[in-house]
């Protein structure tokens, strides 16, 4: 452990230590994880010993605990084979595969034997959860030693873990060992695995992997013995050491971490790249085929971590690795595991996406089980911010695919509220839409209702508030509330636990003497507060904003309506709200709802006055 790491640690103990004094209230439970594991490149099978303190930091007493075992999805018959063959639209990398697999193509972990400080405890394996019986009750404040020996073989490559990917990576090893599952304030969530998200304990993994010399290893933590590895880790003109039986031991340390992900293969190269005041960036990646895009790739990925160091809050951890492998894109501590054979600009929105995640899901650790719209969808967010400055879309709404995607879910009748747990949607489709895509909405369309300077303020604290904890939707409503001073539940009661539409409509505009009356009219399932554009002959725009009663307040500011008037508030149980245009009619050029197009609005064309036969402006952007 170098100095600098140690400082960190301590850092991070001070943390928890005051988190768990400050905040009495909100408990978290401790994991450290001490691993060695030798992988045979022949059999594709490990064996292991994982030694686990486990810190009961709720006010309960435990007798039983559970692990997760999500190799054991990867065998035909499991949950995730009955769910891909019975949901509609199944995910197309899964689909019609876990049925073929063969006995030594499967995943599974064995449990060889498992102690609590010494003493045997009885253990049942369901499918990917393994149950505990523990041999003493851990009483609250308590820890324990929980020592595993286990086996398990790496499946083929099905869904984000496994060997031998589309692109011929031979080890992608997420999801790969016997994970303790998080108890928190609800209770257990020893979800068995069937599609995703993900939700894990706070703790430190040290990590022993040893395999064959020549595969080079990349993941999350910091490697403690380069000069020993070798493979671009030990430093310029630094001899390595001989491996012993033509292996290495790679050892890594992650801390204050809820999960741990590696990589092999015998063709991976390795550049670094340095962001300035900023984490040490490592890529590791296949030579041939892509090789010239993650060349380009690296500069990109500094940019990245640049802005969204300075809009979402410091990335805490000295380094960062972008690691070639999987089925797509996935987020792990410290490091991404991606598909490389991509275009450039697919390559960098893949990274981008990824990298985020060390925001959205790494320091701000929802549960994305429950809550997958606050993990995606905030990170879809901040991505989408990043890739507009990237690429310079300088776009109104860089947001705009979310829109659409939304659009097209709700017109096909398959909108779900956001609010369910990621494996519960009736399809595969209407959580994607409902995770990424609504969760996006929701920060930006909250942007017109509180302003974007305070959301921007909030996004912060939120990270201030919340980094390395659990954070559930109340927390963030709460910090939002406290910032811009309004009401929010009705936001989020509509938004994410229901399906409830946003519709209104300039009803009529009517020549009343030298003033105009405004009609408009909610025909909408759900309230919103209204941002209204009137631009006049000489082109003069006025801005005005009315408030829902309910919000006790208005915005303050918001950059996308510069100056605005705050009308009268309007209580939404009616329907209609009539204002009063201090200008004659014959002036007036265009009345607008929403000119900024934050809101979700499932009819624009009502939106104008006059109406024109203007097309949805995220029409563009639909795909069928
Ligand atoms: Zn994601």
């Amino acid at each position: 452990m170098s100095k600098k790491l140690l400082l960190l640690s301590l850092t991070f103990s001070l943390l928890s230590f005051s988190c768990l004094w400050g905040q009495q209230s909100r408990w978290q439970q401790w994991v450290s994880y001490q691993m060695e594991i030798e992988l045979d490149v022949a059999t594709h099978q490990m064996q292991a010993v994982q030694n686990l303190r486990y810190a009961n930091h709720s006010p309960d007493t435990l007798t039983r605990v559970f692990y997760h075992l999500y190799y054991n999805a990867f065998q035909p018959g499991s949950m995730m084979d009955l769910r891909l063959q019975n949901i509609p639209d199944p995910d197309g990398r899964a689909k019609g595969k876990i049925p073929k697999l063969t006995a030594g193509e499967m995943g599974w972990h064995k449990i060889h034997a498992l102690l609590q400080d010494g003493d045997s405890t009885r253990y049942e394996v369901a499918g990917t959860i393994l149950e505990v019986e523990l041999a003493k009750p851990l009483l609250p404040g308590d820890t324990c030693l929980l020592e595993m020996k286990y086996s398990s073989q790496v499946p083929v490559t099905i869904r984000r873990t496994g060997r031998d990917n589309a692109e011929g990576i031979a080890y992608t090893m997420s999801q790969w060992y016997p994970k303790m599952c998080e108890y928190d304030l609800e209770g257990w969530h020893a979800n068995p695995y069937i599609g995703g998200e993900f939700y894990g304990v706070w703790g430190n993994f040290d990590v022993k992997i040893r395999l064959d010399a020549n595969y080079m290893v990349g993941g999350s933590g910091y490697l403690q013995n380069p000069q020993e590895v070798g493979h671009g880790y030990e430093l310029p003109g630094q001899k390595t050491m001989k491996p012993v039986d033509g292996k290495y031991t790679w050892h890594f340390i992650a801390e204050n971490v809820h999960d741990f992900a590696w990589a092999a293969d015998p063709d991976y190269v390795h550049d670094r790249m340095q962001v300035p005041d900023g984490p040490e960036l490592h890529f590791i990646y296949q030579p041939g085929k892509g090789e010239e895009n993650w060349k380009k790739l690296q500069g990109e990925t500094v940019k990245c971590f640049q802005i969204a160091m300075a809009r979402f809050g410091p990335y805490p951890f000295e380094q960062f690795t972008v690691i070639q492998g999987g089925d797509g894109g996935m987020e792990y501590p410290m490091a991404t595991i991606i598909t490389g054979n991509r275009n450039f600009h697919s390559l960098v929105g893949v990274m981008v996406h990824e990298v985020l995640h060390s925001w959205y899901y790494l320091l701000l650790g929802t549960n994305e089980s429950r809550y997958a719209w606050m993990d995606e969808g905030f990170t879809i967010y901040a991505d989408d911010i990043i890739m507009d400055s990237l690429f310079q879309g300088r776009s109104l709404n860089p947001h705009s695919r979310a829109y659409s995607s939304y659009d097209i879910l709700v017109n096909a009748n398959r909108n779900e509220p956001a609010s369910l747990p990621a494996d519960f949607f009736q399809t595969s489709f209407a959580y994607s839409v409902s995770s990424y895509y609504k969760g996006c909405i929701l920060l930006h369309q909250m942007s017109s209702i509180v302003g974007q300077e305070c959301l921007d303020r909030s996004l912060i604290r939120y990270y201030k508030e919340w980094a390395y904890r659990h954070p559930e939707p109340r927390d963030f409503k709460r910090i939002v509330e406290k910032e811009s001073g309004l009401e929010l539940d009705w936001y989020f009661d509509h938004w994410i636990n229901s399906t409830n539409v946003i519709d209104y409509a300039v009803e009529s505009v009517t020549k009343k003497g030298k003033k105009t009356e405004v009609q408009l009219k909610n025909y909408g399932t759900m309230p919103m507060p209204i941002d209204l554009t009137v631009i006049l002959d000489e082109g003069e725009k006025r801005q005005y904003h009315i408030p829902l009663r309910m919000m006790r307040g208005a915005k303050k500011a918001d950059k996308w309506l510069g100056q605005f008037e705050v009308l009268e508030d309007w209580p939404w149980t009616h329907p209609v709200y009539v204002l009063e245009l201090d200008v004659p009619l014959r002036k007036i050029k265009k009345i607008e709802i929403d000119a900024s197009l934050r809101t979700a609005d499932i009819n624009r064309k009502n939106n104008v006055y006059p109406q024109s036969p203007e097309k949805n402006p995220f029409d563009k952007n639909r795909k069928n």
